[in-house]
């Protein structure tokens, strides 16, 4: 089973071992995939080691390496069905969703060729005559590139489009339920033209694929996105190696609304923030804030309209959101629920698996919506990440805002608002790294994408995501050299 790529060739993993890959969404099989251990990852880092030290890829220049990112996206265009498709089935998400993540990452491929070759560095001024010096970006070497479930291709891109235009070469290791879309994006840079090693891709478990990625000394710059636990882990163990490091961490993320926001919108987004992919989104807005007058109306009309959601499989065309990735995911998000109402909250909608036959082979759970929540609660403060929308009141401005960013994360938020002024004074007073104003969840490449607090370390997207990979050297050579005589002797 030839599913890990390394040194430009696809490979059995050493131990031979398998994974199955089964949908979310009902138990089918969808692959077996090879499932890699520690020599597999080990051989996959000697190979980016030697493609970086050696190889060509670090030494075309930025434009040629742009020039590659754009036929990969064109590739990724022509067989977006089939990347679709394969991301739908390790998911469950539905199509249309996998469709709008697979039109993403060719728009992340296509922003980061775009802006190859167009910031060589700058001239600095030196104030002297006898020298000239100036800062040029250097790639950072070998990067090991770790990815959630979520959202598996876009996550991947968000890392390898940048990690790749600076000169760099990675490993990448998607999380192990979700591999299908990984293996054909390296298919895509083969054929792209991609020298050997400079893309390796390694398939298994955290523990034993991941972990080596943040230990090893010839890996310098490890770029994680998923838990925080896993991140502090992370980040621990690339200490002995004072690895360069991005961290994406999830959030709990605050969606503000005020007494004279436009009613239908700011309930439809506030449904959108939290169900959209079933509340398996880092982003999500899983914790509604809304001023106190307007809080019964608002939340009986979420309330209404979160019970209608239709639950369902990728190609289920009535389907408006589908299941979660995994039956012990599903415990988890219900032991956050469960834990809620023990403390106080009250359940006004959701908050069981579906009776549903259909949907019984499934990791299915229903929009749910937790009312008179407080600060101190876990669900409020810890990231269930499903569908589990808490709700708090708030009696003024200053009170909301307390309350938004009253969370160790700091990843994105929204206010609702009619008064332009407020809009912006909330906006600057969030500590999010994304503020939506009478929106929730656009994102755009060329704008940078991160979090304050636990949410993370450095950003993706934007330049700053390039910055990441490439470190700025400063190159200073004297043009009159002479002898200075600050020793006579
Ligand atoms: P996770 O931390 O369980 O796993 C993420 C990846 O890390 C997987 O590939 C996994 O195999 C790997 N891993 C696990 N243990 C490891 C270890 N010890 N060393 C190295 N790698 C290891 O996260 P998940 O459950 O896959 O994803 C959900 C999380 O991701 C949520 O918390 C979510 O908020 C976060 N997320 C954040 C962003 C963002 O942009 N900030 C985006 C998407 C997801």
């Amino acid at each position: 089973m030839t599913h890990l790529y390394v040194d430009g060739e696809w490979r059995e993993p050493v131990a031979e071992g398998r994974r199955d890959i089964r949908c979310p969404a009902d138990g089918t099989l969808v692959a077996t995939v090879a499932e890699g251990t520690r020599p597999d990852v080990e051989a996959a880092i000697a190979a980016a080691r030697r493609a970086f030290d050696g190889g060509p890829w670090p030494r075309t220049s930025e434009r040629e390496r742009g020039a590659l990112l754009l036929r990969t996206a064109d590739l990724m265009e022509r067989d977006a069905k089939e990347f679709a498709r394969a991301e739908s089935l390790d998911t469950g998400k539905r199509l249309v969703e996998s469709e709008y993540d697979i039109a993403d990452v060719v728009s992340c491929f296509r922003h980061y060729g775009g802006i190859a070759g167009t910031d060589a560095g700058r001239v600095v001024d030196t104030g002297r005559d006898d020298a000239v010096s100036r800062v040029v970006y250097e790639p950072v070497g070998v990067c090991g590139l770790i990815t959630p479930w979520n959202y598996p291709l876009l996550q991947a891109s968000w890392k390898v489009a940048p990690a790749l235009l600076a000169g760099n070469t990675i490993i990448l290791k998607p999380s192990e339920l979700t591999p299908s879309t990984s293996i054909l994006l390296m298919k895509a840079l083969e054929e792209a033209g991609l020298p050997a090693g400079a893309a390796n891709l390694v398939l298994g478990a955290g523990p034993e694929v991941g972990a080596p990625l943040s230990e090893h000394p010839d890996v310098d710059l490890v770029s994680f996105t998923g838990g925080l636990e896993t991140g502090k882990r992370i980040m621990a163990s690339a200490a002995a190696t004072v690895k360069k490091m991005a961290l994406e961490l999830g959030g709990k993320n605050p969606n503000v609304v005020f007494a004279d926001a436009d009613f239908e919108a700011a309930v439809d987004f506030a449904l959108t923030a939290v169900f959209l992919h079933s509340g398996q989104v880092c982003s999500a807005g899983a914790r509604l804030i809304v001023e106190d007058t307007l809080h019964d109306r608002f939340v009986d009309e979420v309330v209404r309209r979160a019970r209608l959601v239709r639950l369902g499989g990728p190609f289920d065309p009535e389907a408006e959101t589908g299941p979660l990735i995994s039956a012990q995911h599903l415990a988890k998000v219900e032991a956050y629920v469960a834990a809620g109402i023990a403390e106080g909250a009250v359940l006004r909608c959701g908050g069981a698996r579906p009776d549903d036959p259909a949907l019984g082979n499934g990791h299915y759970y229903p929009p749910t919506v937790l009312d008179a929540c407080t600060q101190d609660m876990r669900v409020v403060h810890e990231e269930s990440f499903g569908p589990v929308l808490t709700v708090e009141r708030f009696t003024d401005e200053d009170d909301a805002v307390r309350i938004a960013n009253d969370t160790d994360y700091g990843l994105a938020g929204a206010v609702w608002t009619q008064d332009a002024g407020r809009a912006q004074r909330v906006a600057q007073r969030l500590r999010h790294g994304t503020v939506w104003i009478n929106d929730y969840h656009p994102y755009v490449p060329q704008a940078e994408w991160g979090g304050f607090g636990h949410s993370g370390v450095g950003r993706e997207l934007g330049r700053s995501g390039l910055d990441e990979y490439r470190e700025p050297k400063h190159i200073w050579q004297n043009i009159q050299p002479r002898p200075q005589r600050w020793f006579r002797g």
